[in-house]
């Protein structure tokens, strides 16, 4: 059908790419499921599955199905019309995640965008002129304007000054470090956080999950949102559908992405509660947000991943796979930390290096960030042998290296 092959690129080509990103010199051709392969058909275990994405594995048969079906019928039409794929994506995203309103757009730093205009809003109908939103320090919310003066990561930021002034930065976990800002800062509205940090380094509050419920408490006493970034933590990442609900608590507003499209770009906003009805007619839009097709594959992934059960199966291998590394690397000098199949090794030092050892040594994609933290995002319905797999490569990996 289609018989456009590119040519190899030459060592000597120049390339017309921004250089925005360090790439490794390897090119996958090919996936399937929690596995990837190059030209010669060399195979690599995944466990980035491109960096929390394709949360189902690659070339999934029921998803690539329902792009194929959707792709040869309709693609787009615009959000000036009723888009039932829209709709149905919707009701699918609040049975999940117990939101009210959602709205689609294409990127997690897009979602953000979303919530941090919703935040706006809220404060400005109170009167507040200068609406401020509580960010952690560590976290990361995105590389667009907003969102990367929302980040707390200097690389993020530098040279893009004038940040915009939003944002007021407390220590990730602490809670003190809020009401003491509540007292200094009449201004704040809502705050921001990631349930696990995820590019900061699978950071988990130091009170566990029950920092949210404190967080939710402060937000009631003070008429604040409470916004969860999940763009990484959702879709079952975590052993739950979404972070928060390992806790009682429900969010005002809800951010995903990653996950939600399973490799297509797709992400969305939620609100509940007192968040529900700030954006109204005109005053958001986003012209592929939600497309026919798109929002086909968010219903299909989520479909899928109730069909299979692999939020579960997140739950049960993840902890498997800590439990395996807690004792096989229990003569070490590292740190097991994470839930479901969002897992971070804490090294005694930086160890960078270790994504190319991995790569050519074990045929093992892994990924290494905040320095010195090994992060596992493997696919959420990675079988028990499949674990097996991943922690024979990654064990001899590290003992070897340590
Ligand atoms: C990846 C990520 C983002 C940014 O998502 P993009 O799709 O790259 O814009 C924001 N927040 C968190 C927590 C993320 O992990």
């Amino acid at each position: 059908m289609n018989d456009i092959t590119l040519a190899p690129i030459q060592p000597d080509q120049p390339s017309h790419l921004m250089a925005t990103y360090g790439r490794q010199a390897i090119s996958f051709v090919r996936g399937r499921g929690a596995y990837l392969y190059t030209e010669d058909g060399t195979e690599y275990l995944d466990a980035l599955t491109g960096i929390a994405v394709c949360g189902l594995g690659h070339a999934h048969p029921v998803i690539a199905e329902a792009i194929a079906e959707q792709a040869a019928t309709l693609v787009h039409t615009s959000n000036l019309f009723e888009i039932p794929w829209q709709t149905a994506a919707a009701q699918k995203l609040a049975e999940v995640s117990g939101m009210e309103e959602i709205f689609f757009s294409n990127s997690g730093a897009e979602s953000n965008e979303g919530a941090i205009k919703i935040a706006r809003k809220f404060g400005t109908q109170q009167g507040v002129s200068s609406p401020k939103i509580i960010v952690a320090e560590q976290s990361f919310h995105g590389r667009t304007l907003a969102t990367l003066s929302a980040t707390g990561n200097k690389k993020v930021q530098d040279g893009f000054a004038p940040l915009t002034n939003d944002f007021i930065r407390v220590p990730f976990g602490d809670i003190e470090a809020i009401q003491e800002a509540a007292l200094q800062h009449p201004d704040i509205v809502a705050i921001l956080i990631e349930p696990i940090q995820g590019e900061g380094g699978i950071n988990t509050a130091p009170q566990g999950f029950s920092y949210l419920e404190e967080v939710r408490t402060i937000c009631n006493q003070h008429n604040w949102l409470m916004m969860l970034d999940e763009i990484q933590t959702g879709n079952g990442r975590t052993g739950k559908y979404f972070a928060y609900q390992h806790t009682n608590i429900v969010p005002d507003v809800l951010t995903t992405a990653k996950g939600l499209g399973n490799g297509f770009p797709v992400g969305a906003v939620m609100t509940q509660g007192k968040a529900v009805g700030l954006l109204g007619p005109g005053s958001h839009g986003s012209t592929y947000g939600g497309t026919v097709l798109g929002s086909r594959v968010v219903y299909t992934v989520i479909d899928t991943i109730q069909k299979e059960n692999a939020v579960e199966n997140a739950a049960v291998v993840g902890r498997y796979i800590v439990d395996q590394l807690r004792t096989q690397l229990a003569d070490k000098n590292v740190q097991v930390r994470g839930f479901g199949m969002m897992i971070g090794i804490q090294l005694p030092k930086d160890c960078a290096e270790l994504v190319a050892i991995a790569r050519d040594q074990h045929k093992l994609i892994i990924n290494v960030t905040a320095g010195s933290v090994v992060r596992l995002l493997p696919p959420i319905n990675m079988t028990q042998a499949q674990a097996d797999d991943l922690l024979e490569r990654l064990v001899t990996l590290i003992n070897n290296y340590l």
